[in-house]
């Protein structure tokens, strides 16, 4: 029978497709007791599921031949723990002596395991525990009849294309994990419109709702559904007639798109001759070609934690290095701002991690972005040695996220010089005079904006984190998501003045957060006087479109008058005038 759930739709378009349940498998793991002539039979399902992921390793390791030594290297020790006694040995003594099922006796040996694992001195060592839980997830998925997708594929000549993930939660790092993969949608129970989760989602341009609150239990596998990414809606068994009618929107919706291309060359100029930069927000370096092929000028905002999400190490020097010398030259001259780690609150590294201590109680207000970066200097150092390293391959600015203080402007400094001196030292070769710009996305540095005036090479405002901190809403929250307004007077006002405060201080301003990849919004933001946005390369073209048509000089006095404007409603009814 056909049904409807409403959430939040993230990302625009329509996908059509069929569920494909997804779960923490170790976590959903229940403890059933077995009849003593099931014994055998339980212990034979856990050998084939043994070597099922084995063969499943195999595979992956002919088909990663060419990939960096660390993945193979991966491959080869999740493979040794499938050999492993204490791994393959040990659940089969629990099943026989518990008369407990497959799952439930792998899930003990493995606490155990990762106990043992966590003495080690050696952080080496130590780190193997997410091997452990790694290996032990794809046994249970398979044990729990969740094969992996590859195998999902072959059984039932499904496509991923065609599928649409349900999950009651993703991580950062579960969706940077589909950025290898086609999806069509991915829909969730829990997640706010800006939570990082559904940025990724807006990042690979596929529609995608949150916020459903029990979809994945109502939802069952393989069912088809219509996700409207752009109302917030799923609908789940849909008829002939309605499947018939989705389509048709989403081949308009495709069309329109195709019509766009044909901007990608155009210079990103107002009627009036007033040039607007486009930049790009990415997040992994495969996202560049992306980028340019949505026309963007440079990138505006890399968000470099995310290339180390889903792991429990922090990256060395060199690895870095390539990793952003593989985007500055990917950009070819085009300028890179480059923002050092946003690491905690939601985007922090794998739970297992021994990098630092998770902030226990409100995350978001706690030791996060540039507040660990400045309390791990070793860390700190690193990374922006890197950096350094890379600005000999073109422009690279490096901005610094969730400043609060002049002195956490002047510690940062002091940390840039450090890591400048001891490059000289060693005579390796970097950018002198390499920018240093910072996000503004806390209300006391939009109010207090004269101090990152003096300090600062440029300013991008990041609106996600500025809304939910003045309007004190968990951006990632969907029960208090109805809350989360941009155009709430007190934020508009904070754009404003931060916009205004940098042009008569003659410095660069950007808004890199969603709000500037709204085409609703791009014709608010120029006659506020802003001529750089920064958004996901999916929203550029969307962008120019109306930048095209807009007249700066026209807009702003309309704009002064509409920001005077207190009422919601009425600041929405003079919005909808200005795009009419
Ligand atoms: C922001 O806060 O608007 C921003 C761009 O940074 P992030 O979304 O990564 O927190
Ligand atoms: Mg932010």
């Amino acid at each position: 029978m056909s049904f409807t759930l409403h959430g939040l739709g993230v990302s625009g378009g329509i996908a059509i497709g069929r569920a494909l349940l997804m779960s923490h498998a170790t976590l959903e793991v229940s403890h059933l007791t077995v009849g003593p002539r099931m014994v055998d039979r339980e212990i034979a399902r856990f050998d084939q599921a043994v070597a099922t992921v084995k063969s499943e390793l195999a595979a992956m390791k002919e088909s990663t031949e060419h990939a960096p030594a660390e993945l193979s290297a991966f491959i080869d020790i999740h493979t040794m723990f499938l050999e492993d006694p204490e791994l393959i040995d040990k659940p089969r003594e629990i099943i026989r002596a518990r008369r407990c099922n497959a799952e439930w006796a792998l899930v003990q040996q493995m606490e155990q395991l990762v106990a043992q694992f966590e003495q080690f001195d050696d952080p080496y060592l130590r780190e193997r525990k997410l091997d452990v839980r790694q290996v032990v997830e794809r046994v249970i998925k398979e044990l729990l009849g969740h094969p992996s997708r590859a195998v999902m594929k072959a059984d039932k000549g499904l496509k991923e294309e065609t599928l649409v993930v349900v999950a009651h939660d993703l991580s950062p790092a579960d969706v940077i994990s589909f950025k290898e993969h086609r999806f069509a949608s991915f829909i969730t129970d829990v997640g706010g419109a800006t939570s990082h989760t559904a940025i990724l989602a807006r990042s690979m341009a596929i529609p995608s709702v949150v916020g459903l609150s029990n979809a994945r239990s109502l939802i069952r596998d393989g069912e088809v559904l219509i996700v409207d990414g752009m109302r917030g809606v799923v609908i789940i068994d849909p008829d002939e007639r309605v499947l018939e009618e989705y389509q048709l929107r989403k081949n308009q919706i495709e069309l329109e798109k195709t019509k766009l291309k044909r901007l990608k060359n155009a210079k990103s100029q107002t009627i009036d001759g007033i040039d607007v930069a486009l930049y790009a927000n990415i997040e992994l370096p495969i996202d560049t070609p992306e980028a340019l092929e949505g026309g963007a000028e440079g990138i505006g905002l890399f968000r470099t934690e995310f290339l180390f999400l889903d792991r429990g190490d922090m990256p060395d020097e060199q690895e870095q290095y390539e990793a952003y010398k593989k985007v500055v030259k990917g950009m070819g001259g085009r300028p890179v701002t480059i923002r050092t780690f946003d690491l905690g609150n939601d985007k922090d590294l794998h739970p297992d991690s021994s990098v630092h201590d998770r902030v226990k109680t409100n995350p978001a207000l706690g030791r996060r972005a540039i507040r660990l970066s400045l309390a791990e200097p070793q860390m700190f150092q690193t990374q922006l040695r890197a950096i350094l390293r890379a600005s000999k391959f073109g422009p690279i600015k490096l901005l610094i996220p969730m400043l609060a203080h002049a002195h956490e402007i002047d510690q940062t400094l002091a940390a840039l010089e450090q890591a400048k001196s001891s490059l000289r030292g060693e005579k390796v070769a970097f950018d002198e005079n390499i920018q240093v710009g910072g996000m503004i996305e806390i209300p006391a540095a939009a109010l207090a904006i004269g101090l990152f005036l003096r300090r600062l090479d440029f300013l991008s405002i990041g609106t996600n984190d500025l809304i939910q901190y003045t309007l004190a809403i968990d951006r990632s929250d969907e029960q208090v998501a109805s809350l989360y307004d941009p155009l709430h007077p007190a934020v508009l006002m904070l754009l404003a003045h931060t916009i205004s405060s940098a042009e008569k201080a003659n410095i660069p301003v950007s808004v890199c957060g969603e709000m500037a990849g709204d085409p609703l919004l791009t014709r608010l933001f120029l006659g506020m006087g802003l001529r750089i946005f920064s958004m996901h390369p999916s929203q550029i073209l969307k962008v120019k479109n109306r930048v095209l048509k807009a007249n700066a000089g026209e807009l702003a006095p309309t704009v002064r008058r509409m920001l005077r404007q207190e009422e919601p409603g009425k600041l929405r009814e003079a919005l909808e005038k200005l795009n009419a």
